[in-house]
Order: structure tokens, then C-alpha cells, then sequence
């Protein structure tokens, strides 16, 4: 259920609040809107009496989150959530852009890429160290060789990295070198690497689900909220339908369902989305017209010779043509591209 606080309610009755919630045995999760303060009393599902809250000072009204997914719904906080990345900041009305190889393959490549994206108007660095391959058999990633590259590249241009980590055992090593951590959408229901980031303070992108509903991609990320980790953006990737002309179907619908579902920004990846690098930039602007705050793009200087994605990855140039079609898109909707590190 949500407390709703009075506007003006002061730090002790929220205390008192708080402290009740945590004696019945639930959790209190604060949500500091520009007016008033919101409590989340979240727990295991046991029946708790609404009345004793409704009669405690500063108490504005009491209402159940009718959502299975807390934390993550709109309801909790009706702002957008934003938070620094490093240099950058995820925020409404500003568009990110992440780009970057599917996988780190070597340090002339990563550190070339790098300052390409950088150059075409990119925000952040994308690249896979520890890759999610469907046969055993295919490039599975440098490792922390590949991540310690990424951190490189990050010294050289200033772009926080955004990465993957695939186990709850790489967590620790994946966040010393990272500003952001992926799991992608083959871990989206991984409840342990879930857990995991959400016990640390590294801001997460989460990709939905191959065969995930929004429902469930919502409910992955409770997961992480719930375990205190409020810095999550959600990723579109496309998803598996009866369609064979591209790799998976992008759901738009998704954006907009996400955007009124949750306060957590909504990211687009129209690069697995669709599979396919000459359609990756129509995409790209459908992401935005929808109302996405932002993309994840892959980009490669050598397309033909990738380790992975290659089919799908953007050169530079093409990249840099896309990033200012999506500006045009966002300032439609009187959005901005968010600022460049420096
Ligand atoms: C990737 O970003 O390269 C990736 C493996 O993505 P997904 O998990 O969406 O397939
Ligand atoms: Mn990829």
C-alpha cells in the first residue's frame, strides 16, 4: 500500500510512519516527490490494517498500488526517476544515446569506436566483454581483458561504459570497471543476478525479455528496486513473433505502455530489435516518436569483420546521420538530446 503524505508533512512524521511500517514487518520505500513524500509499504503480501496509518499525523490518505509490481509503478512515484551517470545525467525530456560494438574484440577497435560515437553526438559507450552466445561454441568475450579496454576507452573520451554482466558471480568485477551494468535479455528472469545489482549502487539496464511480457520485464525490475538499487532503466529489444523478415519484432507499443506503467525511463534497442543495420535508423526514430528516452545502438568501424552483430552494427558515418534524424524527432516533441560529457 502507499501512505500518502500531506504536503508539508515534516521529516518526524514520516518517521513515525516509517517506523510503524517496519514494526508490522514490511519495508518502507520513500519516494521524495516535488510536493509530497510517498511511502511505499511493501512486503510478503500479509494483511495489514490500512486504518492505523490513516489516523497518524502528517497521513494525507492511505491507498493500496493495484499493480503487482511496487516500486516500479507510477503510482509510488508519479515523476519520472532520474539519476547522474557519470558525467551525463538520465533525465526527462533528455535523450541518451548509448552506442557501441556488440562486443569488445580489441583495443584498436574499442578505442576507434569510441571517439567515432563520441564524435557523432553518442552519450555513453556500449561493449561486451562477457557475451550471451547462443552456441557455446561462438566468441564468448574478452572478459576483464575487454572491460579494462572499456575503461581505457572511457579515460581517453570521457563516455561513462555501459556492460554486461551475466552472473551473479561477475557483479563485483563487472561494477569496478562500469557506470552502468546490462542484463540482457536472455538473464531478464535471472532472480539472483537480479538481486545481485540490486544490493549495489550501479545503475542497471535492464532488455526485455526474448518471450517477455511488459508485466514481467516490470516485475524483473521490482526485483532490483526492491533490494534498495533505484537507478534501473528498461530496455525494449524486440521480441520473438511468427515474423522471419527481421531478427525479432520491436515493440513499440511497448514505449508508450512502459512510459504510462512505470515512473523508470524506457530505452529502445532497435539494433537487436531488428536485426538488421538498414533498418535500425527508422526504428531508431519510431523509439523516439514514441516517446523512448533513449537508444542503445551498435556500432562497429568494420561492420563485415565483426565477432558478432556485425549484420546489424552501424558504421560511424551512418550512425551519425541517425543521431541527428533522432534529434529532429526529439525537438518535435520539444525534447532535447541530453548534454555531452565534455
Ligand atoms: C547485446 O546487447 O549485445 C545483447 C546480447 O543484447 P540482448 O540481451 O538484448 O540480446
Ligand atoms: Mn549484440
Amino acid at each position: 500500500m502507499l501512505i500518502i503524505m500531506r504536503a508539508g508533512a515534516s521529516q518526524s512524521e514520516i518517521k513515525s510512519v516509517v517506523s510503524r511500517i517496519e514494526a508490522q514487518g514490511l519495508n518502507a520505500h520513500l519516494s521524495q516527490g516535488k510536493e509530497r513524500t510517498i511511502i511505499g509499504a511493501v512486503g510478503d503480501g500479509r494483511i495489514v490494517n490500512r486504518d492505523q496509518f490513516v489516523v497518524m499525523d502528517g497521513v494525507d490518505r492511505v491507498v493500496p498500488i493495484s499493480r503487482p509490481f511496487k516500486l516500479a509503478s507510477r503510482e509510488f512515484s508519479p515523476q519520472d526517476s532520474a539519476f547522474p551517470l557519470n558525467g551525463i545525467s538520465v533525465e526527462p525530456g533528455q535523450i541518451v544515446i548509448i552506442a557501441g560494438p556488440c562486443s569488445v574484440e580489441s583495443r584498436a577497435q574499442i578505442l576507434e569506436i569510441a571517439h567515432a560515437i563520441k564524435e557523432a553526438g553518442a552519450h555513453a559507450l556500449r561493449g561486451g566483454a562477457f557475451k550471451p552466445r547462443t552456441s557455446p561454441y561462438s566468441f564468448q568475450g574478452m572478459g576483464e581483458e575487454g572491460l579494462k579496454l572499456l575503461a581505457e576507452a572511457r579515460e581517453q573520451t570521457g563516455l561513462p561504459i555501459v556492460t554486461e554482466v551475466m552472473a551473479p558471480e561477475q557483479v563485483l568485477l563487472v561494477s569496478r570497471y562500469a557506470d552502468m551494468l546490462q542484463i540482457g535479455a536472455r538473464n531478464m528472469q535471472n532472480y539472483a543476478l537480479l538481486k545481485s545489482v540490486g544490493l549495489g549502487d550501479r545503475p542497471v539496464l535492464l532488455k526485455r525479455g526474448l518471450s517477455a511480457t511488459i508485466e514481467e520485464l516490470l516485475m524483473a525490475a521490482e526485483y532490483i528496486l526492491s533490494k534498495g538499487n533505484r537507478r534501473v532503466v528498461l530496455c525494449e529489444r524486440g521480441i520473438r513473433t511468427f515474423e522471419t523478415a527481421t531478427r525479432n519484432t520491436t515493440d513499440i507499443n511497448a514505449i508508450p505502455v512502459l512510459k504510462a506503467q512505470t515512473h523508470l525511463p524506457v530505452i529502445l534497442d532497435p539494433s537487436h530489435g531488428t536485426g538488421h543495420w538498414e533498418y535500425v535508423t527508422a526504428i531508431a526514430r519510431a523509439g523516439i516518436a514514441a516517446g523512448a528516452d533513449g537508444l542503445i545502438i551498435e556500432v562497429h568501424p568494420d561492420p563485415d569483420n565483426a565477432v558478432s552483430d556485425g549484420g546489424q552494427s552501424l558504421k560511424p558515418e551512418r550512425f551519425a546521420e541517425m543521431v541527428k534524424q533522432v534529434a529532429g524527432i526529439a525537438g518535435i516533441l520539444g525534447k532535447t538530446l541530453a548534454p555531452q560529457v565534455s
